[in-house]
């Protein structure tokens, strides 16, 4: 891999997508650039008495289409170089979807594993008392990400509510149902790229009884594994960040999960589900049909995609595929449905919760899994139709739906030709 930075390589698809467009210098001018990175160090007491530090960040990359949007990640190898590349996404991913929100993310350097669960409630809101200048329900959202869930979402909401002095459940979204979370989101990011699988299915060459590999048995690699399978579809491989489990006729995805919900690993299930243990590695070139990354950033590289067998790419997790690897995947005719439209299922449902949290009206599952699929399907054929009337990616056909989404914004408060003529 080059020295470029994750950032780097996220805008080379600025770059492409730029490429595609007449769009005057300012748009890329203000897009190249995160608008707004907090550097915080959170102090908390620890269970044994002591205190401890952990480093924290919130990047509001871009808000020329509304409030900053993105999810807290908690993870042992955040950097501030990731958390402004998530929010880089975000903003492409915002536009992609027509919501009316810029990107953001954060992040705290921290194995959320390695804490008690009073730890993390005190790390939580400690998160919250920092950060609630940057946030708010009209400035800045947060949501749910990688090791971070619906109850630190509560603890957020409550914290912040208690800074501002009065209740703003707006203030960020993914919250438990019963403190105004929405129906829907918890399986959000999986049925968003579950529906546009469907759709698609066709134009893709995918058909019934199709054979899934999932990289990453988390959140959203669970639920998609568990709308593909009730779909009749074959779940042949899974992996977390322990090891991995393949078996050619389907795993059993109920007892699977129910044995992560217990707190096992996928290779610790093997046995009593007839399958194998595989390597992490051997995964990504399992014999199947769709292959899902629903785990972490690079972890499709030019080293292990030739060995890919599938001939689709889902990509629930965020930046799954480098650009080289990308490349090398099209020159292989693999089609990838790209990150900022096959995950933002989530993002869409958190707008819905923000919605539904301003107007105090809460809307049933079914209104939620109708909207989000009338957005899902038409983003979705807007995405494919770009790419066959440009002959390229979906990749780059979704950039260029966002980025012709942001420039007309960004053109709308004037460029050069305007403030010289
Ligand atoms: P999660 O924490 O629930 O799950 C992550 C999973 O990845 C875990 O099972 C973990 O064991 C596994 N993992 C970690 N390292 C691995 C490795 N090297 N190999 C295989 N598996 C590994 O997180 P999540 O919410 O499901 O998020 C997963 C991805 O989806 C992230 O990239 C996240 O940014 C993206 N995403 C999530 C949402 C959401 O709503 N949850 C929305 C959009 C995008």
């Amino acid at each position: 891999m080059s020295d470029d930075t994750l950032l780097d390589r996220a805008l080379t698809r600025l770059d492409e997508a730029a490429s595609h467009l007449k769009i005057d210098a300012d748009v890329i001018e203000k897009l190249k650039y995160p608008r707004e990175t907090t550097k915080m160090r959170l102090m908390i007491r620890m269970d044994d008495g002591s205190r401890k530090s952990f480093l924290a960040w919130r990047c509001r990359y871009d808000d020329t289409r509304g409030p900053t949007k993105g999810g807290i990640r908690f993870h042992p190898d955040s950097s501030i170089e990731e958390v402004e590349t998530l929010a880089f996404w975000m903003t492409f991913k915002c536009a992609v979807m027509n919501l009316p929100y810029g990107g953001g993310k954060g992040a705290v350097r921290v194995d959320p594993r390695t804490l008690s669960k009073s730890e993390l409630e005190r790390l939580s809101r400690a998160y919250m008392q920092a950060f609630a200048r940057v946030v708010g329900p009209d400035r800045d959202i947060p949501a749910p990400d990688v090791y971070t869930n619906a109850m630190i979402m509560g603890w957020m909401a409550d914290e912040y509510s208690q800074i501002v002095g009065q209740l703003s459940p707006a203030v960020i979204t993914g919250k438990p149902i019963a403190l105004g979370g929405s129906l829907g989101r918890n399986d959000a990011t999986a049925r968003g790229g579950y529906y546009l699988v469907r759709h698609l299915a066709t134009e893709l060459g995918l058909g019934a009884g199709m054979r899934v590999a999932i990289q990453g048995f988390g959140n959203a690699g669970q639920y998609y594994a568990q709308l593909a399978g009730a779909d009749g579809h074959k779940v042949v491989a899974v992996s977390d960040s322990a090891g991995a489990i393949h078996r050619a006729d389907g795993l059993d995805v109920t007892r699977l999960i129910a044995g992560k919900a217990a707190g096992r690993q996928v290779s610790e299930l093997a046995a009593e589900l007839g399958a194998e243990v595989i390597g992490a590695e051997a995964l990504i070139g399992v014999d199947c049909d769709l292959l899902v990354p629903a785990a972490l950033e690079d972890m499709i590289t030019v080293d292990n995609a030739p060995s890919i067998k599938a001939k689709v790419l889902l990509e629930l997790a965020n930046g799954p595929v480098t650009p080289d690897a990308d490349k090398l995947l099209e020159a292989r005719g693999v089609t990838v449905l790209p990150d900022i439209l096959a995950n933002a299922g989530g993002v869409t449902v958190s707008y819905f919760e923000w919605v539904q949290n301003r107007q105090g009206f809460y809307w049933d599952v079914e209104e939620i899994h109708a909207r989000l699929l009338r957005i899902m399907e038409r983003e979705g054929r807007a995405v494919w139709g770009i790419a066959k009337d440009r002959n390229t990616t979906m990749r780059t056909a979704a950039y260029v739906h966002a980025l012709s989404r942001l420039a007309t914004a960004i053109e709308a408060h004037g460029t050069q030709p305007f403030f010289t003529s």
